[in-house]
């Protein structure tokens, strides 16, 4: 990893760790490669280089847990919803097929 950044909790990032029961694990922070963060312009997959457009949004995949040990999400993550309504579409991401 390149570079890390800290990322402040939010109530979805307690409740997406929560109901993951990441804290039982010792969840510490999120983690983010360059090109992980909201309006980066850089890929971090394959061989890097630079997005067609600016990222539109914040992947949260990897932390740190106990003990400094890095970890990722894999799919068996839940998702809790960010508001209340009926969902219609579920991409089938390269990020939802392969654990990082
Ligand atoms: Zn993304």
């Amino acid at each position: 990893m390149n570079s890390e950044f800290a990322l402040k909790k939010t109530g979805f990032s307690e409740y997406l760790v929560r109901c993951n029961g990441l804290d039982e694990l010792g969840f510490e922070e999120w983690l983010f490669h360059p090109g992980m963060l909201f309006g980066a312009l850089d890929r971090w997959w394959a061989d890097g280089g630079n997005r067609a457009k600016p990222h539109e949004g914040l992947d949260l995949c990897l932390y740190r847990g106990l003990g400094g040990h890095n970890r990722s999400l894999d799919e068996r993550t839940k998702i809790p919803l960010t508001y209340d309504g009926e969902i219609v579409k579920i991409d089938d991401d390269f990020l939802g097929r392969k654990g990082l």
